[in-house]
């Protein structure tokens, strides 16, 4: 069997390669692709196999980009299919440990770059890759006893697989519908992203999919299970402290213990107080628009901005590290069809934003009352188009507008004795609620701004100051 010419090592993890580095792009935004494990009967598999379909490295041109999908068979005595997504969720680390060679997200999202370094060296030919993987996973999981791969580089072949393989997924992902955090007393952790964000701490529950999408409830209870020394273990759920939060003193615990005591408080279903951590790998981000007192997902497949301007790529890179950041959440799609999506900030009546493919994905799952009043990237394009549409549509938010702007009025005409037409000053506030959030003051009655921040990171691209009309 083939070597794989360069080092394989955990150290090479972080490895980056740009664009200018990089010998070819496999699969990608620009392109299509998936990965995917399948328990297989022991006698169906011929171990250490590789078969591609498709041109192999030596025949691709350099600084192109060509699908690409990768397949494997997993048998042995313990293996089920409960442990096809982790084993499936190991090829990201197992791919980035190879030299050369980097792997970004996961499923149907995965990104692959392969270095000039690394072909110069002689990595030509995508069995050399394949048999170090098998060799990876077999090590590294001691329950696969036999492993075959597949990959598949030739475009009409993937989107004959891809399209079983999105059936796959989906039927993973359909497993928890019936199953919620009241039912059981364990939840599960996972750490394998505290290798690049140490204070992590991913919990996953029956109602909450991990935030990269790839390991529901049963997927960490089966991994846990036939190998309790690895990267999926058991949270003991504990007291419930705040059930429309989903706070649990178990996951407080764990919290604690596996961010080195830098989070005390998770609230598995809150975006503004003691949110989950976001690692980097999420699926989607949430962001709060304080304009509209809503929040907005974007995901990574959107390449335009959202109504605030940004891209996914500047609102992911604001979220990830393994921190708890207030205003900005990483979850997973699957999320989105939890019956207790983001239970403690009014779930689906708090959404004011998302792109219409993403839209698309779940909207079996979003109520009735407000699924016409949650515009896309067709609707509105900034944020007062999006007021405008909010307005128009009666969307719940917008009750809360009214509640603010009550609020602040009564507020100012004790401090001023005198009403103040604010109109739109509930848009600079963020909610009581945020722990840390910057927190504007604005005073329309002296003319100047008070501005308070604690513990933020804040980053303006532009500011524009004008007169009063
Ligand atoms: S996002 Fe969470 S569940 Fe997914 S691999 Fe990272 S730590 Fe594990
Ligand atoms: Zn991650």
């Amino acid at each position: 069997m083939a070597e794989f010419p360069l080092e394989i090592s955990p150290m090479f993890e972080g490895e980056r390669i740009r664009k200018n580095d990089m010998y070819v792009e496999l699969a990608g935004p620009k392109s299509k692709g998936f990965e995917l494990v399948r328990a297989t009967d022991s006698d169906e598999i011929e171990d250490g196999k590789f078969t591609l379909i498709g041109p192999d490295i030596s025949e691709m041109e350099e600084g192109s980009r060509y699908p690409f999908a990768m397949l494997y068979k997993i048998g042995g005595e313990l293996v089920e299919p409960d442990l096809e997504a982790i084993v499936e969720r190991r090829n990201h680390d197992f791919y980035n440990y190879m030299q050369g060679v980097m792997h970004l997200n996961q499923r149907y999202d995965i990104w692959v770059r392969l270095s000039k370094d690394a072909v110069n060296k002689g990595l030509n030919s995508f069995e050399q890759m394949a048999a170090a993987m098998m060799s990876l996973f077999k090590n590294e999981l001691s329950f696969i006893e036999k492993i075959e791969a597949v990959y598949i580089t030739d475009p009409e072949e993937i989107d004959k697989e891809l399209e079983n393989a999105m059936e796959i997924y989906k039927e993973r992902d359909e497993r928890t519908a019936n199953l919620h955090e009241e039912d059981v007393d364990t939840f599960y952790g996972c750490t394998l992203c505290q290798s690049f964000a140490p204070s992590n701490v991913c919990v996953i529950t029956p109602d909450r999919i991990a935030l990269c999408g790839a390991i529901n409830w049963f997927d960490g209870r089966a991994a846990a299970k036939v190998d309790p020394e690895g990267p999926q273990f058991p949270i003991e759920k504990g007291e419930v402290i705040d059930e429309v939060g989903g706070e649990y003193s178990g996951v407080n615990e764990a919290a604690k213990s596996l961010s080195g005591g830098e989070f005390d408080r998770i609230k598995l279903h809150s975006f503004f107080e003691y949110p989950h951590t976001s690692c980097g790998c999420f699926e989607v981000v949430g962001f709060y628009i304080p304009e509209v007192d809503g929040i907005g997902w974007v995901d990574r497949d959107f390449t335009g901005n959202a109504p605030n301007g940004l891209p996914f790529s500047t609102m992911a890179g604001q979220t990830g590290g393994g921190k708890q950041v207030v205003g900005f959440l990483g979850i997973g799609i699957n999320y989105f069809r939890s019956p207790k999506f983001l239970q403690a900030d009014g779930g689906w009546d708090r959404v004011v934003w998302m792109p219409s493919h993403l839209k698309e994905k779940v909207v079996d799952y979003i109520p009735e009352d407000v699924v016409n009043k949650i515009p896309t990237e067709q609707d509105v394009g900034d944020i007062s188009e999006l007021e405008t549409y909010l307005k128009e549509t009666e969307h719940p938010v917008i009750e809360r507008w009214s509640e603010e702007e009550e609020e602040e009025t009564e507020a100012e005409e004790e401090q001023s004795g005198q009403p103040e037409s604010a109109p739109s000053q509930y848009m600079t506030q963020m909610p009581a609620s945020m722990p840390s959030a910057p927190s504007w003051t604005p005073s329309a009655s002296s003319g100047g701004v008070k501005v308070t921040l604690k513990n933020a990171k804040v980053s303006i691209d532009r500011i524009i100051v004008k007169n009063k009309e």
